[in-house]
């Protein structure tokens, strides 16, 4: 069969790890070009050799801060000048950031999880618009999470659920106004994923005065699917969504967690 992605484009933020690393590679293996954004240049540098080895050629990293205006401009420039057109976008990085009380935290610990999380995810949707409208349509994947929903989120987590939360509004809202330019636009909701996510999340040193036990399901394996989930996992369902086979479905949020949110 014909790969689902051969002669298109695409961008992958977050690309350099976890689950945008598995979804760079997948889309490679099935034709794609591959624009890999990433703000740590060895990361993404190192998949982009990974893509060398699957097909040479198909990867092009723009090391870039997914929440400043101009380098994405720039990138998403790079990409078209490069590739010639853009396909589908994966925004997909994000930092937990901020963990702590709410009466102890700063407002620029509160922003700097919103301004990765959403300014970065509404850079990612605006600046695809114009070329996929030249395209004649496109695909727009944004991975959200289950702490999305604050029955699965933990307490301290206020910046991270609430980037997680407006998300998911705003995907919705965007695939009702860009279906008019046949551009979808859906939400992952993955659960407890193996990645190194847990690097960015910044621990107040008075967390421990609101921290409660919590018996389940926070932290740790759960019973369902006995296990974290892994990033090719989600990375599967990105790709599935960013393909024409998911031409019916926008403005969807699709929870992958292995059944941990059913508890
Ligand atoms: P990860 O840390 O392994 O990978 C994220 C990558 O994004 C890193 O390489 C990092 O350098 C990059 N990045 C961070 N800030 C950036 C910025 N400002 N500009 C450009 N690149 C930046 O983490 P991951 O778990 O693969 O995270 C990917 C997405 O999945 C995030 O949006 C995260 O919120 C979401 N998610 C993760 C989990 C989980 O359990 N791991 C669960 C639900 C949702």
């Amino acid at each position: 069969s014909v790969p689902r992605f051969e002669g298109r484009t695409v961008i992958v933020t977050g690309a350099g790890s976890g689950i945008g690393r598995a979804a760079a590679l997948k889309f490679a293996s099935e034709g794609a070009n591959v624009g890999l954004f990433e703000l740590n240049p060895e990361r993404a540098e190192e998949v982009r050799e990974e893509l060398e080895s699957i097909r040479p050629g198909s990867g092009l990293v723009c090391t870039v801060d997914v929440s400043d205006p101009e380098g994405m401009e720039e990138a998403y420039r790079q990409v078209n000048d490069q590739f010639g057109g853009l396909d589908a976008v994966f925004a997909n990085a994000g930092i937990n950031g901020a963990m702590g009380p709410i009466e102890h935290m700063d407002l620029t610990e509160f922003q700097k999880t919103i301004s990765v999380n959403l300014d970065g995810m509404f850079l990612s949707v605006k600046l695809a618009i114009p070329y996929m409208k030249k395209r004649g349509g496109g695909s727009i994947v944004i991975t959200s999470s289950v702490n999305g929903n604050t029955r699965f989120s933990s307490i301290g987590m206020s910046p991270y659920s609430t980037s997680k939360a407006g998300q998911v509004a705003f995907a919705k809202m965007a695939a009702l106004e860009l279906a008019r330019y046949r551009i979808r636009v859906n939400t992952i909701c993955p659960g407890a994923i193996s990645t190194n996510i847990d690097e960015t999340t910044e621990t107040n040193e008075r967390m421990e005065e609101i921290a409660i036990p919590l018996e389940f399901p926070r932290g740790g394996d759960h019973p369902l699917a006995g296990r974290h989930g892994l990033p090719e996992e989600v990375a599967d369902l990105a790709v599935y969504l960013a393909s024409s086979e998911a031409r019916h479905v926008t403005g969807a949020s699709i929870t992958v967690d292995g059944g941990e949110s059913l508890l």
